[in-house]
């Protein structure tokens, strides 16, 4: 019986076994609970290796797993990490090759392969759904702005940094590119823009009518429409999924209506965007689907 592991890295490391489409007990975390957050940000390449094989030796209870699969932000291509905006050490690493070495240090053969967080958060939503046959698309909203589908694909899809706007004045994209959607919507962009008001206090204001909020949150909605009409032009309808730490600030039939002003070409109707609450394990339990069917094929 296979036994594949996923990790799933964002803010912390998360690892687990993962049997079928569930993560089995509670996945192990670097931080723990509780604990601050930049970790990561001090620590060097190799030493964000060591501790993701080092949690997932210990999730797997000294037997190996058979595959492992581990979802990185950024931009990810042949087991490279290229770019990872928030976490500039590991930039050009070779991570799938680090802990394969790791693994094989310890006597123990264990394929690995990395994809992007969010395309590893797609696939577990498409797993835990049952949908492994359709395209499925995610926009997860924290920090940054991550855009991830299944089926993996071969490609950049860095749809975080759709230009959304012609405004030489949008320039608060952490990437420095101006009129992009995490310009916007990122949360590191919203505070430098308000630089006298958190995040949070401007979607609470805009709920209490202050003019300036709402044009704002009226102005993110917009942008997440006219990124996501794009995707809906490049690769035809279909499920979006809206995820992340910041995703409940996004009234779904305001940008279910926008999208709907902004497409429409029959062939090209039937989109629908749901809301799902953030979760380590979709993340967890993608990537090791996403690397189970890789090895397999
Ligand atoms: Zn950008």
């Amino acid at each position: 019986m296979g036994r594949k592991a996923g990790v799933l890295v964002v803010q912390r490391i998360a690892a687990g076994l993962v049997d079928g489409t569930q993560v089995a007990g509670a996945p192990n975390l670097f931080p723990e609970k509780g604990e601050s957050h930049d970790a990561l940000l001090a620590m060097p390449a190799d030493a964000i290796a060591a501790r993701i094989a080092e949690l997932v030796s210990s999730v797997a209870g000294g037997e190996p797993p058979t595959v492992l699969g581990v979802g990185f932000p950024g931009i990810i291509r042949n087991g490279v990490i290229e770019e990872s905006p928030n976490l500039q050490q590991i930039k050009g690493f070779r991570l799938q090759a680090a802990l394969e070495q790791i693994f094989a240090e310890g006597g123990r053969r264990v394929p690995v392969r990395i994809y992007n967080d969010a395309d590893a958060t797609a696939a577990g939503i498409a797993a835990t759904r049952g949908v492994l046959h359709k395209l499925n698309r995610v926009w997860t909203l924290g920090n940054g702005v991550g855009f991830g589908r299944y089926p993996w694909a071969e490609g950049t899809w860095e749809g975080g940094h759709t230009v959304v706007t012609l405004d030489p004045k949008e320039q608060f994209c952490g990437c420095g590119g101006r009129g992009h959607l995490e310009g916007i919507l990122g949360y590191r962009a919203m505070r430098m823009r308000f630089l006298d008001l958190e995040p949070e206090e401007v979607f609470a204001n805009a709920k209490g009518g202050d003019p300036r909020c709402v044009d704002f949150v009226s102005r993110c909605h917009r942008a997440l429409a006219a990124a996501t009409a794009t995707s809906i032009h490049m690769e035809g309808p279909g499920p979006f999924y809206l995820t992340g730490p910041n995703a409940r600030w996004i009234d779904i039939g305001v940008l279910d209506r926008l999208v709907h002003e902004m497409v429409k070409m029959s062939p090209l109707q039937g989109s629908r965007i749901e809301l799902i609450p953030p979760s380590d394990e979709l993340g967890i339990v993608g990537a090791a689907v996403n690397a189970e069917r890789a090895i397999a094929g």
